[in-house]
C-alpha cells in the first residue's frame, strides 16, 4: 500500500520503519531533515513537504507534536491534496476537540478519518509493540487495522471520532496520579522504617498494587527492571506526561467534568518539569517526595 508518513521524529521514524518492514511503500516527509535522513535509511521515499508526499497515497498517517500542528497539516497540506479515497490516521497525542474538529473536516470533504492516539514508548515504537487507541466509524476502524497492526501488538475500537483521544488521556491521568501515590507511599514506608522491598512484597499483593507499582517501580532496585535502575533516564518523559495531564485537565473543563487528583497531579509534574527535570522520566518525582 503507498502509505504517506508525516512526523517521524522520536516516535513516528520508527513507525515509518516498520510500515516500510511490513512491504508498503512508504512516503515520508518531516521539517527536519535529520528525521528525513533516518527516514531514507529506514527505506521511506522522503519528500520536501507534507503536499508532495500525499499525493496518490491510499492512506496518511501522521505523529506529531499537537493539535495545532495536527490541524494546521490536516487543514493546509492533507485535506484536498490527498486522493479523497485515502483513510486519514493521526496517530499523535492531540486534545479531544481539536481531533473531532480535524476528523470532521476530513469526513466533510470525503475523507475517511481516525485518531489512533498509541500507548508505549520509544521503544515499543521501534519494536512495532505499540498499543494503538482508535476512535472512528466501524468502517474507517475496519480500514485502519490492518495498517496499525504493522506497528502495534494491538488495535483497540474505543468509539467515535475522538473516542481514541479520550481514552488515551483518561488512561495517562489514572497513570499520573497512580504514579505520584505509589512514590508518596515509598517515601512514607521508609520515614516508617519499613525496607522497601518488604513494603513491595506486601502492596503489590494487597490494595495498593497498580501498574506504577509493579511493572514500573519507582524505587531503584525494586519491583522489575525500570526507569528507575537506570537513574530515571529512558522511559516516559516527564514533559510527557504533563501535556497528557494538561490534556485531560482541558478536556475535564470542557466536558464539565470534575478531576481534582488529576488537577493536582498536573501541578506536580508542571512543578518537576519547570524544576529542569522535563526530560527525566516522569516516575523520578519521588525524587523531590
Ligand atoms: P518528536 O518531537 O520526536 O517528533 C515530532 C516530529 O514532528 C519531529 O520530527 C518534527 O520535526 C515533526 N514536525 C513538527 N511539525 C511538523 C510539520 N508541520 N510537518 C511535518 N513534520 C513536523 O515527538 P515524538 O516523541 O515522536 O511524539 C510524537 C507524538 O507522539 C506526540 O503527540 C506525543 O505526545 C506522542 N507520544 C509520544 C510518546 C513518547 O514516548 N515519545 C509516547 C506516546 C505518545
Amino acid at each position: 500500500m503507498k502509505i504517506a508518513f508525516i512526523g517521524l521524529g522520536n516516535m513516528g521514524g520508527g513507525m515509518a520503519a516498520n510500515l516500510v518492514k511490513a512491504g508498503h511503500e512508504v512516503h515520508a516527509f518531516d521539517l527536519s531533515p535529520d528525521a528525513l535522513t533516518r527516514a531514507a535509511e529506514n527505506g521511506c521515499a522522503t519528500y520536501t513537504s507534507a503536499r508532495e508526499a500525499v499525493q496518490g497515497a491510499e492512506a496518511v498517517v501522521s505523529m506529531l507534536p499537537n493539535g495545532k500542528i495536527v490541524e494546521s497539516v490536516y487543514t493546509h497540506d492533507v485535506i484536498g491534496q490527498a486522493p479523497a479515497s485515502a483513510l486519514l490516521l493521526d496517530c499523535s497525542t492531540i486534545d479531544v476537540d481539536t481531533a473531532r474538529k480535524v476528523a470532521q473536516a476530513a469526513e466533510t470533504a470525503g475523507y475517511a478519518m481516525v485518531d489512533a492516539p498509541v500507548s508505549g514508548g520509544i521503544a515499543a515504537a521501534n519494536g512495532g509493540t505499540l498499543t494503538f487507541m482508535v476512535g472512528g466509524s466501524d468502517a474507517a476502524f475496519a480500514r485502519a487495522e490492518p495498517i496499525l497492526s504493522a506497528m502495534g501488538k494491538a488495535v483497540i475500537h474505543a468509539g467515535a471520532s475522538g473516542a481514541g483521544q479520550a481514552a488515551k488521556i483518561c488512561n495517562n491521568m489514572i497513570l499520573g496520579a497512580t504514579m505520584i501515590a505509589t512514590c508518596e507511599a515509598f517515601a512514607l514506608a521508609e520515614k516508617l522504617g519499613l525496607d522497601l522491598q518488604t513494603f513491595y512484597d506486601i502492596s503489590s499483593k494487597a490494595s495498593g498494587q497498580s501498574w506504577s507499582m509493579t511493572s514500573y517501580c519507582p524505587v531503584p532496585g525494586v519491583g522489575p527492571a525500570s526507569p528507575a535502575d537506570n537513574g530515571y533516564q529512558g522511559g516516559f518523559a516527564a514533559a510527557l506526561m504533563l501535556k497528557d495531564l494538561n490534556l485531560a485537565i482541558e478536556a475535564a473543563a470542557s466536558a464539565g467534568a470534575k478531576v481534582p487528583m488529576g488537577t493536582r497531579a498536573g501541578q506536580l509534574y508542571e512543578e518537576f518539569a519547570a524544576a529542569g527535570n522535563g526530560a527525566t522520566d516522569f516516575s523520578g518525582i519521588i525524587k523531590t517526595l
